[in-house]
């Protein structure tokens, strides 16, 4: 891997705490991306942690919905997840796994915990596809837990490398229209690690266990942290060490009208998505 002798830190440009809300139906998480204080960072348009012991939480999960426009993350960090679609794809998301669903020109899926106890933990983002991509045909990468490449890059430092490229490691997902970075980072107490992030992408850390400190400035768990231009961040773990997400990606700059699980690039089109649902050619 070829690198420049100088690399240029990004500095926090916000720190956003993510807020309590439900969704589904009635699945109590936490919005970081795609409330009120965040409504999107291009091209990323939602992200909900979603985590808990009582099954009450989650146990009524997310039943049958359409999405059209762009593409579902999820991560499951702990539990079961079943996902089927009305296209006749289905499987289970386990703990470790990840699944990157394009939408494309649509379907309509349910995503069901396999669990009635027990903890569920996990992460949903949402990407933006370009206005080539939107009407593409629908399409899943599914992966294990042992199949999302891990390289320790430096001492008490562990990186899952689920998307991008990353310490020299080929992500497991590939391409995806945003060439996004997607790493999983764990440090431990008191360890320092300069990730190298791509220049001129959009990009942000959200710490879910533990603090790191950021350009000075110290995330703890349950924040997002946006970041500035530069190739690279400096992240250095608190006295518990840290667990975080690394996510960048392309900014597509492109207009974005947006309803509900239909993400266009103009109100006709939301329209249009909308007439399709209902008319059952989603
Ligand atoms: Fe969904």
């Amino acid at each position: 891997m070829t690198k420049t002798a100088i690399r240029t830190a990004r500095p926090v440009t916000r720190l956003v705490r993510g807020q309590p809300t439900s969704d589904g139906a009635g699945v109590k998480l936490t919005r970081v991306i795609g409330g009120p204080a965040l409504p999107q960072s291009d091209p990323f348009l939602l992200l909900d942690e979603f985590g808990s012991d009582d099954p009450d939480a989650y146990i009524a999960g997310f039943p049958d919905h359409p999405h059209r426009g762009f593409e579902t993350v999820t991560y499951m960090l702990e539990g079961r997840m079943r996902h089927r679609d009305n296209k006749g794809h289905e499987g289970v998301l386990d703990s470790g796994g990840i699944q990157w669903m394009t939408a494309g020109r649509g379907i309509v899926h349910s995503e069901m915990p396999e669990q009635s106890s027990g903890r569920m933990r996990g992460f949903q983002l949402w990407v933006n596809l370009p206005a080539r991509d939107k009407m593409r045909a629908p399409r899943y990468q599914e992966l294990a837990a042992d199949r999302i490449p891990e390289v320790e890059p430096a001492a008490g430092v562990r990186a899952k490398v689920i998307a991008g490229r990353f310490a020299g490691i080929e992500g497991a997902v590939s391409e995806i229209a945003v060439a996004p970075l997607y790493v999983d980072l764990r440090l431990e107490a008191g360890r320092a690690y300069d990730a190298d992030v791509p220049l001129g992408h959009t990009a942000f850390v959200y710490v879910f266990e533990g603090s790191t400190t950021l350009g000075g400035q110290s995330v703890r768990r349950g924040t997002l942290a946006l970041l500035g231009e530069g190739d690279s961040v400096r992240l250095e773990a608190g006295a518990e060490g840290a667990a975080l997400l690394l996510i960048a990606g392309k900014p597509l700059g492109e207009p974005v009208a947006r309803y509900g699980p239909f993400v266009m690039n103009t109100r006709a089109e939301i329209e249009q998505a909308f007439a399709d649902y209902q008319a059952g050619r989603l």
